[in-house]
């Protein structure tokens, strides 16, 4: 089996992505990654809202709103839309059946876990035909 492409920080995002998710605790945070043009390095984040109501606990719905400015964001900065990333409070940073059914195909996702009593757990993820297989996380 092929491996899969390695998903690359840059420097600092992977210290913010790890701030946001608790700064949203007790809800999953959600957002998007902005990547070079060429979709190799993700250099930015997007903030976005989880819609998911009363369950953002436990699952997140990333606002549309916040999807299409970060179209035009990316757009307007020579930029791609590289990835999308939440986290998973008080669970593993592996990805739910819930995220599996919501996610498109041959999309990247970066899951930030927060298990109680442990640092922020980083973990990068490509969803290929219907399942997901963990990518290296680089930076
Ligand atoms: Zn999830």
């Amino acid at each position: 089996m092929k491996s899969v492409p390695a998903v690359v920080l840059a420097d600092g995002l992977r210290a913010r992505l790890a701030a946001a998710a608790r700064a949203a605790l007790p809800e999953e945070a959600c957002g998007i990654l902005l990547a070079t043009r060429d979709g190799a390095v993700l250099v930015d984040v997007h903030p976005a809202r989880n819609a998911a109501g009363e369950r953002a606990g436990e699952r997140f719905v990333l606002d549309p709103r916040d999807h299409l400015a970060a179209e035009l964001v990316a757009t307007a900065r020579g930029l791609s839309i590289g990835a999308f990333w939440h986290s998973h409070p008080g669970r593993s940073a592996r990805p739910s059946e819930a995220d599996r059914r919501a996610a498109w195909p041959g999309s990247v996702h970066v899951v930030v876990g927060l298990e109680p009593g442990r640092e922020p757990e980083l973990r990068a993820w490509r969803l290929e035909a219907g399942r997901f297989r963990e990518a290296p996380l680089c930076g």
